[in-house]
């Protein structure tokens, strides 16, 4: 396996503005066909092919990240709202997001811009019009707006951790601190690659069922969860936990005391976990908001288990993106600077950016 660019990764060509980055974690394979092994879904990918995620292409046997420095969501929270208590309480971050998610939760508040089906098409079909933001310029707009970290969140970062990475050496370089939150389902190599680089992990335990993590990722279960946890602790990464409890699929009580007792043995009593609210969503539009006391009796168990930190959160449910201003306010440029299309500016492809058989097909 290669990490294709072990020192920050670097443009195909030296050409301002959108271009594709090649995939950390890739396994050059037989016949020009690629495995990413940045999550678990470990996609191998012949050409033309895009990752379960979609922000990742095998164009010619060489796997490119197709949302490096393409932000889908930009806001400024206090570091309490991502949510994590026990790191620099107080202060504020900058919290940023992409389009591609590894997971398909039927609850998921973010589709447009977590899944970000559509725009991650457009990237590929040199059509988008999403902001690209190099790694310097959203530290320096971090420090214009004075906060003390950045967050990446909104998806899971592991799909763009090629920007996760270079943006947290220059955020640390900078004073700043770093937030990742995660479903976790990441691979040890991943997670060595950001551990020296990332502060804080807020991780989801979405439920100790197999079953559950399985509706939403086929390739996927607990323990793998649950071991990418413990593995970011043991590389030094401070380690916050969030449950969203959600009516009929994972409020059981006895499940729920079992989640205390696991952080409680394997990453300490004085790990911190939240018990977020549902609030109905998606495919799941039909099942009811959280109620309280499931919440505070979430709470209870955790107290029981010997948990010394649990907060309950009434008003908060998953780290939701859809309230936010436009990505340009927070930009020093124009929206229409910010917005106009891309394509990708390396050479590497000549075809202008266009990186999918089907729509080489299409066009054809
Ligand atoms: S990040 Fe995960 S889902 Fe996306 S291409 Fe890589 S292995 Fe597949
Ligand atoms: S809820 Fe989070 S992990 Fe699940 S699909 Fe949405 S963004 Fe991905």
């Amino acid at each position: 396996m290669t990490d294709s660019a072990s020192t920050p990764a670097t443009p195909t060509t030296s050409a301002p503005g959108y271009h594709l980055i090649e995939t950390r974690l890739q396994e050059k394979l037989d016949n020009g066909t690629t495995r990413c092994n940045l999550c678990l879904w470990r996609c191998k990918l012949s050409h033309g092919q895009r990752g379960f995620c979609q922000a990742h292409v095998n164009r010619n046997g060489t796997l490119y990240n197709l949302s490096y420095g393409i932000l889908s969501a930009i806001a400024i929270d206090r570091i309490e709202d991502k949510p994590v208590r026990h790191f620099r309480p107080g202060t504020r971050v900058m919290s940023v997001g992409s389009y591609g998610c590894n997971f398909r939760c039927g609850g998921c508040h973010n589709l447009e811009i977590s899944w970000g089906v559509t725009a991650l098409d457009e990237l590929a079909k040199g059509q988008s019009t999403a902001a690209f933001v190099t790694p310097e310029e959203l530290v320096q707009a971090a420090l214009r707006h004075n906060v003390d970290g950045i967050a990446f969140t909104y998806s899971e970062p592991a799909v763009w951790l090629e920007y996760v990475v270079d943006a947290s050496k220059l955020a640390r370089d900078a004073g700043l601190y770093t937030v990742y939150v995660s479903n976790s389902f990441v691979t040890d190599e991943a997670m060595e690659l950001m551990a020296p680089h990332i502060d804080v992990l807020c991780s989801d335990i979405k439920s100790l069922s197999d079953e559950f993590y399985r509706q939403i990722c086929p390739v996927g279960s607990v323990q793998q969860v649950l071991h990418c946890i413990k593995k970011a602790q043991e590389l030094g990464i401070h380690v916050e936990v969030r449950t969203n409890i959600i009516p009929g699929k994972n409020d059981n009580m006895e499940e729920l005391q079992r989640i205390a007792a696991w952080i409680k043995d394997n990453l300490g009593e004085s790990t911190p976990w939240h018990i977020t609210r549902f609030f109905p969503a998606y495919k799941l539009s039909h099942v009811p908001a959280t109620p309280s006391e499931t919440l505070w009796a979430a709470h209870g168990l955790a107290k029981k288990t010997g948990l010394k930190h649990s907060y309950v959160y009434d008003d908060k449910g998953c780290d939701c993106a859809t309230e936010n201003q436009p990505v340009h306010v927070y930009l020093q440029q124009d929206a229409q600077a910010v917005h106009q299309v891309k394509k990708c500016s390396a050479s590497c492809c000549g075809d202008e950016g266009v990186l999918l058989k089907k729509y080489e097909r299409d066009s054809a």
